[in-house]
């Protein structure tokens, strides 16, 4: 039956979003704060009898909205059908089928996924133990791209400047650098654009833009190396209401996405401290999210999930903390959101802490 199928997906089981049966998703860290009013005021502005038309290609307004953000020019933007479109998209750009990505593990999951249907070899390095990248190792293949993700999903953990640096340094590929949740730290990449010409920066407006519905993301990379990227994306990936609910999050919007992300990073520090306090050790986070090793992450996700709150049941991570270790590669991934949701959070996951332990 499999036989027409590449050798690759013979028994491929497609990406699927269980119904999460929870009043509150915290599952997937998209933003709890909801679309930018911005973007819905766009949304509701449309004239829906200019849907029967292509969209404009490139988007130009959105082209210069994301470069305006970026600080680049405009030659430097390529929009697609989420961050995952270009993830797969600068695999298929920058690898040969049979060359090698590196990254370093655990992270975001659809590289693996991307990485086999596209013919790469994973070389995939734990983090080490100070969840910082152990750059010899993941150099030391000579790859032809280097995937960083930094805040790191699933650990939430940031790279050091001075790690990024040095991966941009001394790899002859590459270096598509992931920065979906970007807006909740300093994240340098597009500062790094200027003196790095084999540098993708990808960033998304699924999370802090709270437009995950929309399906759109960016990469930003040296203009001599967007005409590939975006004959490889494809025409049309973008919508059209995707563009108009983005340009206006990205323009009128800014300032109100800037400081819902900057109150995410506030409350995600208090809502550490308070499973801290109750014994947990959830791993320092640069995100919108928390990581919390917990040894029945499945027990406890599914009891606190009868109680209204859907939290992501990770496993088999690599013990690269005590935490990790102790809980034998089994952890939570909590989203933060407002305070109050968080506070009820808590009475149900308070209890919780032994059943982690
Ligand atoms: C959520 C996420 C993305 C964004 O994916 P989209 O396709 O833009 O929704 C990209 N990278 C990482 C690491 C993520 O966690």
């Amino acid at each position: 039956m499999n036989e027409p199928v590449r050798a690759v997906l013979r028994g491929a089981k497609p990406y699927a979003t269980a119904d999460v049966g929870a009043a509150v998703d915290l599952s997937d860290n998209t933003s709890l704060w909801g679309p930018p009013p911005a973007a819905v005021d766009a949304l509701r502005a449309l004239d829906a009898s200019a849907f029967a038309r292509y969209p404009a290609i490139p988007p130009a307004e959105l082209y210069r909205a994301l470069a305006d953000y970026a600080g680049v020019s405009t030659d430097m933007i390529v929009a697609g059908c989420g961050s995952d479109d270009l993830i797969d998209g600068a695999m298929r750009t920058f690898a040969e089928p049979g060359s090698t990505i590196a990254f370093s593990t655990p992270t975001f999951s659809m590289v693996p996924a991307f990485a086999a249907i596209n013919g790469l070899r994973a070389h995939a390095v734990p983090f080490r133990t100070d969840l910082d990248l152990d750059i010899d190792r993941l150099l030391e293949p000579r790859p032809s791209i280097v995937y960083l993700c930094s805040p790191n999903n699933p650990t939430a953990s940031a790279a050091p400047l001075a790690t990024i640096e040095r991966v941009l340094d001394e790899t002859p590929g590459v270096v598509i650098l992931d920065e979906a949740y970007g807006e909740f730290t300093a994240a340098p990449g597009f500062g790094l654009l200027a003196r790095h010409p084999r540098l993708v920066v990808l960033r998304t407006l699924s999370k802090a833009f709270g437009l995950a519905g929309l399906r759109i993301g960016y990469a930003v990379l040296d203009a001599a190396l967007v005409p590939a990227l975006e004959t490889v994306r494809g025409p049309y990936k973008v919508n059209a209401a995707a563009v108009a609910a983005a340009t206006a999050a990205l323009t009128a919007g800014r300032d109100w996405v800037q400081a819902r992300a900057a109150e995410a990073a506030g409350i995600r520090v208090r809502l550490a401290e308070r499973l801290a306090a109750v014994g947990f050790s959830p791993l320092p986070s640069a995100a919108n999210f928390l990581c919390v090793p917990c040894a029945n992450a499945a027990a406890v996700a599914a009891r606190v999930r009868d109680r209204g709150f859907a939290l992501r049941v990770l496993r088999d991570l690599p013990p690269i903390t005590p935490a990790l270790a102790a809980s034998r590669g089994a952890a939570l991934r909590i989203a933060v959101g407002p305070w109050p949701v968080m506070a009820r959070l808590l009475d149900e996951l308070e209890p919780e802490a032994a059943a982690c332990a």
